[in-house]
């Protein structure tokens, strides 16, 4: 993420199945910063998740859940909703993000003012030319 901004609602709603399962709807709505993959530059990035997930205490457990069914595997000290809200998070998380074209091509535009001076570098004495003169010196 491109910074910490943003708002993270998470709503999480435990419990049973009809098959008698221990079951967490959680919903998820961030407004969070990312970095556009175009122009390199923060944008805002809306996510919303709606998952549900089985609670289990041990491996075991998670691999008789149902397909359908995510684990969540509770710890004995208990469970920590926010590594888990944060984990859900980067699961919906887009793996490249762009900003819409025209918010794109605004930022784009900006930087097209005067030229970069990528060219300065030249200016530059090259250090070989020092060597050559300490040589002459000899
Ligand atoms: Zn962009």
């Amino acid at each position: 993420m491109a910074s910490d901004d943003g708002s993270i609602q998470a709503e999480l709603a435990f419990s049973r199945d009809e098959e008698n399962r221990a079951v967490v709807d959680l919903v998820l709505e961030a407004n969070v910063s990312v970095t556009c993959q175009r122009c390199l530059q923060a944008m805002p990035l809306a996510i919303s998740v709606s998952n549900r997930l089985g609670i289990v205490w041990t491996d075991e457990q998670a691999r008789h859940l149902p397909r359908q069914l995510d684990p969540l595997i509770a710890p004995e000290e208990g469970c920590d909703l926010w590594y888990l809200v944060e984990e859900e998070l980067i699961l919906a998380l887009p793996p490249f993000s762009y900003h819409d074209t025209e918010d794109c091509k605004q930022i784009l535009s900006d930087f097209s003012g005067p030229a970069a001076d990528e060219t300065q570098g030249e200016k530059q004495p090259n250090p070989f030319d020092v060597l050559a003169q300490l040589k002459k010196g000899d």
